[in-house]
């Protein structure tokens, strides 16, 4: 494993100031940065490989095409998945789930149900629920305590032979809780249902094996790895993915086109409509790479270390609410908190001010805020490029803020 100052100097944007003041970045459950070696992949496919793929005779064409399905075996691999065709090229998350849910729209009827949880980012939740106004479906919530931990009691009997599909995040993005999906899975398919996992949160810190949980469909985005935006890979297991109906329609997904009828390419090409991402799904590769060159087990060690180092500092802070689950291996590296009687938009604020990024606000989970009555919350996540000196400078910046606001 490289030093923690080899880790940084991949990350060009480390040597940012931001109102004077050397960047820490502490956003990275929204979006992690970019290493050195993902940003000379995107250089270097505009520089000499920029052409449409599967389409061309030509070598630049043929070379795009090489480096893009290279990238799908990577991430084939990296997820375990069966076949590189289970591995569907999307925009990111939130496409792969709509791709999901607007195929089980056409595939539901009345009286057939979803279940989602609790703690669901809003692109877990809004899908489904047009799925259901569509179909005539309806959609049931695994209810979660206090700590954001799900009842799994109340889940085994919402199960049962009317629900279709379970949808359910393998991390929370709000509050960091690592959900015990291996569970879900296992009791969804008892009754005969399908399990989405939006792993979302998951797939930067763990690393899911789609075969060894047996999961149906896992949806990911690139820029939470260390990737770029707009890309990211929905897995799905061959003989579901057949079942669905095309998301998209257009060029790249069809055998034949007549006006009457047309029919659909083989996997993943059914799905992936259009030109694609193709730099994006390139990038996305070196991404991977980089994540291998340090280890994903190197990552989340160095992350946990840092998280229980964070808690133990913000638990001596006076009138500091701290959610999520209490036992820290249930966690990654995110950190939902409250400071009593104080806005988390005007702490987020200062602490901009100071140089420090941090996530305020409903993190696109308002029914958690709902569920805790609270506006929002300020969320700190880390990555493997933090350090425990930027969290003493955090933790000292945020008493300040505090004695500020009070
Ligand atoms: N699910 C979870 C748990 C997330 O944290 C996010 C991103 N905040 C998404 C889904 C959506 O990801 P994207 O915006 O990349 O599609």
């Amino acid at each position: 494993m490289k030093t923690i100052s080899e880790i940084r100097a991949d990350f060009p944007i480390l040597n940012r100031t931001i109102h004077n003041r050397p960047l820490i970045y502490f956003d990275n459950g929204a979006t992690s940065q970019t290493p050195t070696s993902v940003i000379e992949a995107i250089v270097h496919y505009y520089t000499y490989q920029n052409a449409n793929i599967h389409r061309g005779v030509h070598t630049l064409s043929q070379e795009a095409t090489d480096a893009y399905e290279q990238a799908r075996q990577k991430l084939q691999r990296h997820f375990n998945a069966h076949k590189s065709s289970e591995i569907i090229f999307t925009a990111g998350t939130t496409y792969g789930i709509n791709l999901v849910a607007n195929g089980y729209a056409a595939l539901m009827k009345e009286g057939d149900e979803l279940i989602i949880s609790a703690s669901e980012h809003h692109s877990n939740i809004v899908p489904w629920q047009l799925a259901c106004e569509r179909s005539g479906a309806t959609l049931k919530v695994i209810p979660m305590n206090e700590q954001g931990i799900w009842d799994m009691q109340v889940y085994s009997k919402l199960l049962n032979e009317r629900t279709r599909v379970v949808c359910v995040q393998h991390v929370s993005n709000a509050l960091g809780n690592i959900h015990p999906i291996a569970e879900i899975i296992a009791q969804a398919h008892r009754v005969g249902a399908v399990v989405l996992v939006d792993g979302a949160q998951a797939a930067p810190h763990l690393q899911p094996d789609v075969q060894a949980l047996d999961v149906d469909f896992y949806a990911v985005s690139a820029h939470k790895m260390y990737g770029p935006t707009g890309v990211g890979v929905l897995y799905g297991k061959e003989e579901l993915l057949l079942q669905l109906p095309p998301y998209q329609g257009g060029g790249e997904m069809i055998k034949q086109v007549q006006f009457e009828k047309s029919t659909y390419a083989d996997l993943p090409y059914k799905f992936e409509a259009g030109t694609p991402n193709i730099c994006g799904g390139i990038a996305f590769g070196a991404a991977i790479d980089y994540i291998h060159s340090l280890g994903i087990e190197a990552i989340a060690d160095h992350e946990h270390q840092l998280l229980a180092y964070a808690i133990e500092k913000l638990q001596t802070i006076e009138g500091i609410i701290l959610y999520g689950n209490p036992d820290l291996t249930q966690r990654t590296a995110v950190i939902s908190f409250n400071l009593q009687g104080v806005h988390p938009y005007d702490v987020g604020v200062i602490l901009d001010q100071l140089g420090i990024a941090v996530r305020t606000g409903h993190h696109c989970a308002q029914p958690i805020m709902d569920f805790y009555q609270i506006p929002g919350t300020v969320r700190v996540s880390f990555a493997v490029y933090n350090t425990f000196e930027e969290i003493d400078t955090f933790v000292a910046a945020l008493k300040k803020a505090q004695r500020m606001l009070s």
